[in-house]
């Protein structure tokens, strides 16, 4: 069965790089939808076809698969976005719409890296501490209320994201509005000119923003890890634009059921 609707679950670097490699020929008959989740006020949007905002939970994406006919999806958000990634999975069970996960490597520490593993926010938090006082946290926006306790208030925290963030939040922090690629320059500008001696990250992959890790590295901080979740059971893996690209070209040969 060939492949005519392909859902992309977007607001990554990645998707963005599928739709355009999308946009248009080699790939005649296929309609493609991008979609957003509508979290970012200027979202960089992907070329081609895009809709804006929640589905409504597994029913919802299962409702919208079925509706708009699509017959195949791209999961190709953050890795850290855990819960549309479980509902792809359970919605394309439910509707037997194939599914692949695109999901890029996470980084591997090199030899001279201080690397801390934090299984979540929570765990990053009572870890930094012990390893430092002035906090670059680069984990976004949305999750801040795990740095905001008691028990951080003595530390100061830089606080990088996309939009401002809103309460709760650290007691000390200093904040800057700004979205990756970052320079090398930039980043080890950014850990001199804020003094800073711990750097805290998801495990988030790709090169967009992998410059502050070689400048902690650099600088001799340590590094706080949060680790991945994990893609859902039974989910099908590409770890990058050229591996989802084989995989739909496999299913439009209709060579894969
Ligand atoms: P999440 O916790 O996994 O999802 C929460 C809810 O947001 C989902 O249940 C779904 O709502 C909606 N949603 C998420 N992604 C969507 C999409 N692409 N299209 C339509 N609805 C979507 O997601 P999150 O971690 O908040 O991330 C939100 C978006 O930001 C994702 O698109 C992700 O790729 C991007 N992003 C996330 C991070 C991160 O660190 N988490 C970093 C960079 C970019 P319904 O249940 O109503 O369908």
């Amino acid at each position: 069965m060939t492949v005519r609707h392909l859902l992309i679950l977007g607001g990554t670097t990645e998707a963005r790089r599928l739709a355009a490699a999308l946009d248009g020929e080699p790939w005649p008959g296929l309609r493609v939808t991008s979609s957003l989740a509508g979290r970012v006020t200027r979202p960089s949007l992907p070329p081609g076809e895009v809709r804006v905002g929640g589905f409504g939970g597994v029913d919802g994406l299962a409702r919208w698969l079925r509706e708009h006919e699509a017959d195949a999806v791209i999961d190709a958000t953050h890795p850290f976005a855990r819960q549309i990634s479980f509902h792809a999975a359970l919605a394309a069970a439910a509707t037997h719409v194939p599914l692949l996960a695109l999901r890029r490597p996470g980084w591997v520490a090199a030899e001279d890296d201080r690397w801390h593993d934090a299984a979540s926010l929570e765990d990053a938090a009572a870890l930094l501490p012990g390893l430092g006082h002035r906090v670059f946290l680069t984990t976004g926006r949305l999750g801040l209320a795990a740095f905001a306790g008691p028990a951080l208030h003595g530390l100061s925290f830089l606080v990088r994201s996309v939009d401002a963030p809103e309460p709760p939040h650290p007691e000390r922090m200093t904040v800057i509005l700004d979205r990756g690629p970052f320079t090398l320059e930039g980043e080890r500008a950014l850990l001199r000119e804020h003094r800073i001696d711990v750097l805290v990250t998801k495990d988030s992959g790709g090169d967009a923003t992998a410059a502050k890790l070689t400048a902690a590295r650099e600088a001799g901080i340590p590094v706080v890890v949060v680790r991945r979740p994990p893609v859902p059971e039974g989910v099908a893996v590409a770890a990058d634009v050229p591996g989802a690209l084989a995989w739909l070209a496999e299913r439009r040969a209709g060579r894969l059921t």
